[in-house]
């Protein structure tokens, strides 16, 4: 089934990727709702943050390593950034076959953005 982030992990999807490790992806969002909107996402297709395991305890704590590390890149640390995983669908978790993945959103005051 089509997943939007596998795709991107695995060149079917165009992506600017900023980050390749052995567990993690993070690439700038395909569709920007702000000027810095960073995807950070474990490479293991985890559907969702329900579906977390203790197993997955590691790569969650590296993804929320990378966010400060990518806000300082993005010259966002100082001035403030939001980070939203959407989960499930009154959260507008948007697809059919949904992927884990985190928002990171900066580069503008943050009021209205929710992902
Ligand atoms: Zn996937």
């Amino acid at each position: 089934m089509k997943c939007m982030v596998c795709n991107v992990i695995n060149g079917a999807e165009q992506a600017h990727v900023l980050r390749d490790t052995d567990d993690i992806i993070a690439y700038r969002s395909l569709t920007p709702l702000t000027p810095v909107h960073i995807i950070i996402a474990p490479k293991k297709h985890i559907p969702s943050l329900t579906a977390l395991t203790p197993q997955d305890a590691e790569v969650i704590a590296k993804i929320f390593l990378l966010i400060p590390e990518l806000a300082r890149e993005k010259a966002i640390f100082q001035c403030g950034f939001r980070v939203i995983a959407n989960t499930g669908p009154d959260a507008g978790e948007e697809e059919l076959n949904p992927h884990l993945h985190f928002h990171l959103l900066g580069g503008t005051t943050l009021t209205n953005y929710l992902a």
